[in-house]
C-alpha cells in the first residue's frame, strides 16, 4: 500500500496523489524530522532545530537541516531586517532566514538554496510551470500541486543533501494560515513515507503568568489538539518554559496528546543558547529520536563531535575578560538584525579568553564635538553592513576617530567603504568624497556601483551575492591572520572601491591586502600605522562558527584586548 502511494506519484501530473518524485530517491533510506511550533511563536524554534541537528551529528547521523518560511516572499532578501531580523547569505548567494545562519554554525555546515523553502518559491515554481504548459490542461490545487511541490522539494534535499536524517524546520506556528499546507503536505510525506520514517516533534510553551504562580498547559494542550485536528500525531513533545516544570503538567500534556510521558519532554531557560546540545544529550532526546527512527550512529572524526562543543561551551562560561566594542548601527534597537556578528563575536570569546560587551552607537547623534565622549571607554569599534544614507556622516566620525585615536576598527562592507570615505576625505583632503550610493554628484566618487549593477532594476537577489575567492597579499595583516594566500568569503553589495583612486590610496599608505580572484574589485584594506584598521567588502561573520571562529574576528578581539592592557 505504502510503495503504491509513491509509485502513483511517479505516474504523472493527472493522478490524485500526484507528488513528483526526484531522480535517484530510494524511499527509507533517507528519514524525516518535522519540527512544529504551537502556542506562542519566538520560543526558540530555531535554535532548538539547529541543537538537535547537532546532537544527531555528534552522535554520526549525517543531518540536512531545513526551513520552510511561510511568506510569498521569494527569499529574504527584499526584507527589512529590522522587522524581520538579519539577511543571512549562503555561499552560493541564496539571501535567507536568519535560522540557516544558526544551522550552519550549530551544524558546522556549510548549506545551499536546496535547504530553505519558502511559499514564494514554492508559488513561483508553479506558476512558472502552469505558464508553461506543464500541468497538460489540469485545474492546479493545493492538494496535490502544491503540497507535491513541496514533497518534491523536501525529497530532492533527500537526494542531493546524501544525509540520513532531513530536519524540516517548519517557520510560524500551528494555526497559522500561511503554513497550513505545508503541515498538510508532512502529513502526506509521513503518510507515504510509513511512520518509521518520519518523526513529528511539536515545541510549544507552558505559560506561567504571574497573578498565579504556577505553570498552566491549557494553551499547549489546545495547540497540540490543533496539530492532531490537522492529521499529524507527534511522537515526541517538546514543553519550553521559563523555569523547569512539574511532572504533573508532562502527564497533563502526555494524556492530551497521546504521547507517552517518556517523550515529552521539558526544555526550560538556559544560560546560553550554546548548552542546548548537550542539554537535549543529557535529557535524551538524542536517543529517543534514534530510536523513533531507528538512526544508525557511527563514530567517526568530524571536528563537530561532543568533546569539542563540550569545551567551547564550559570555556566561553569560565572566560576571565571581557572588552567593550561598539557598534555603529541603524538598527541599534533590534539584535536580531546583526545576530551574525554577535554570534561572531561570541564565538571568538573562548579562544581569546575574553567575553564582548557590545554597546550600539546610533551614529545619527554622532558630530564632531561628541564623537569622543560616544566611543569612551571602547576598546574597538566595528562598522557594520548597511545601505542608505541613514547615519552615514556619524558613521565616517566613528571611522576617523578610530583611525588617529589607534582604536581597533573593523569595518564590514559598509564599513570599508566608510573607511575609504573617510581617508578620501581626511588624508587625501578630497572633501565631497562619498559613495555614488548616498551622493551620486559627488567629484569623488571613490566608492562606486560595481559594473555588473549598472544596468539593473530589481532589488531581490541581484547584488553581487554569495561566496567569492579572495587572493590575500602576502606579509600584509590578513596574511598573519587567514595564514593563506587564498580564502573564501561572502559577500552582499552593488558597490565597490574605485580603481580609479587605486594609487591615490596606495600612495598614501593604504594597503589593499585582498583582492577578488577573478575581478580587479579590491576587498581588504588595512592601514600599517595602526594597530589594527582593517576594513572588508565581504562579511566574515556569515562565515564563523562555534568550532571555526573568523580569523578577521579573532584578529580584531586580539587588537582590542592588547589596548585594553
Ligand atoms: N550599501 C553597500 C553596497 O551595496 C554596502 C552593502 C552592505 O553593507 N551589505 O555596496
Amino acid at each position: 500500500m505504502q510503495e503504491d502511494v509513491i509509485s502513483l506519484g511517479r505516474k504523472g501530473v493527472d493522478e490524485e496523489g500526484y507528488s513528483e518524485i526526484p531522480e535517484g530517491y530510494e524511499k527509507g533510506k533517507v528519514k524525516y524530522i518535522v519540527i512544529t511550533g504551537t502556542v506562542i511563536s519566538g520560543i526558540g524554534k530555531g535554535i532548538f532545530s539547529s541543537s538537535l541537528g547537532t546532537v544527531l551529528s555528534c552522535n554520526g547521523i549525517k543531518v540536512a537541516p531545513m526551513k520552510f518560511d511561510g511568506y510569498l516572499n521569494y527569499d529574504a532578501g527584499t526584507l527589512n531586517p529590522y522587522r524581520h531580523g538579519e539577511v543571512f547569505v549562503l555561499d552560493d548567494g541564496t539571501e535567507c532566514d536568519l535560522d540557516l545562519g544558526s544551522y550552519e554554525r550549530f551544524n558546522n555546515t556549510n548549506l545551499t538554496k536546496d535547504y530553505y523553502l519558502t511559499a514564494g518559491k514554492i508559488f513561483k515554481t508553479i506558476i512558472d510551470k502552469e505558464r508553461a504548459g506543464k500541468y497538460l490542461g489540469r485545474d492546479v490545487q493545493f492538494v496535490p500541486h502544491v503540497t507535491g511541490e513541496i514533497k518534491h522539494f523536501v525529497r530532492r534535499l533527500a537526494v542531493v543533501s546524501k544525509a540520513d536524517v532531513v530536519l524540516i524546520e517548519v517557520g510560524g506556528t500551528i494555526g497559522d494560515l500561511e503554513n497550513g499546507y505545508f503541515i498538510e503536505a508532512m502529513r502526506q510525506l509521513n503518510y507515504e513515507e510509513g511512520k518509521e520514517n518520519v518523526c513529528f516533534v511539536n515545541l510549544g510553551y507552558i505559560l506561567k503568568p504571574s497573578s498565579l504562580g504556577e505553570h498552566k498547559s491549557k494553551a499547549a494542550q489546545l495547540g497540540l489538539r490543533t496539530l492532531l485536528s490537522l492529521g499529524v500525531q507527534p511522537d515526541i513533545v517538546v514543553c519550553r518554559s521559563n523555569l523547569p516544570i512539574e511532572e504533573k503538567i508532562i502527564q497533563k500534556i502526555s494524556v492530551s496528546s497521546n504521547v507517552p510521558g517518556n517523550m515529552v519532554f521539558n526544555l526550560p531557560n538556559l544560560v546560553s543558547i550554546y548548552e542546548m546540545p548537550l542539554y537535549l544529550r543529557q535529557i535524551g532526546m538524542d536517543q529517543a529520536v534514534i530510536k523513533s527512527l531507528n538512526l544508525n550512529c557511527r563514530d567517526h572524526n568530524d571536528v563537530l563531535n561532543f568533546e569539542n562543543w563540550g569545551k567551547f561551551v564550559h570555556t566561553l562560561k569560565e572566560c576571565e575578560k571581557t572588552i567593550k566594542v561598539g557598534i555603529t548601527g541603524k538598527y541599534t534597537e533590534l539584535w536580531d538584525s546583526y545576530i551574525s556578528i554577535i554570534k561572531a563575536l561570541e564565538h571568538c570569546a573562548p579562544y581569546r579568553n575574553s567575553n564582548v560587551s557590545i554597546h550600539w552607537i546610533d551614529t545619527t547623534e554622532v558630530t564632531d564635538e561628541n564623537v569622543e565622549e560616544k566611543l569612551k571607554g571602547l576598546d574597538g569599534i566595528i562598522v557594520p553592513g548597511g545601505f542608505g544614507s541613514r547615519g552615514v556622516e556619524g558613521k565616517i566620525k566613528c571611522v576617523r576617530y578610530a583611525r588617529e585615536n589607534k582604536l581597533p576598527y573593523l569595518g564590514l562592507c559598509y564599513g570599508f567603504q566608510m573607511a575609504i570615505i573617510e581617508y578620501a576625505r581626511n588624508v587625501l583632503g578630497w572633501r565631497d568624497a562619498h559613495t555614488t550610493e548616498v551622493d551620486r554628484d559627488t567629484s569623488h566618487p571613490v566608492i562606486d556601483l560595481l559594473p555588473g549593477q549598472r544596468n539593473i532594476n530589481d532589488m531581490g537577489g541581484t547584488m553581487r551575492l554569495g561566496g567569492h575567492n579572495v587572493l590575500i597579499r602576502e606579509g600584509s595583516l590578513a596574511h598573519i591572520l587567514y595564514g593563506k594566500t587564498e580564502i573564501r568569503e561572502r559577500f552582499r553589495h552593488r558597490y565597490e572601491f574605485n580603481n580609479k583612486y587605486l594609487s591615490d590610496f596606495v600612495n598614501r599608505g593604504v594597503v589593499f591586502s585582498g583582492k577578488a580572484k577573478h575581478e580587479d574589485i579590491m576587498q581588504i584594506l588595512e592601514l600599517r600605522d595602526h594597530p589594527f584598521f582593517v576594513g572588508v567588502q565581504f562579511h566574515p561573520e556569515y562565515t564563523s562558527k562555534p568550532l571555526q571562529p573568523s580569523p578577521i574576528y579573532l584578529g580584531f578581539i586580539n587588537a582590542c584586548l592588547k589596548r585594553k592592557l
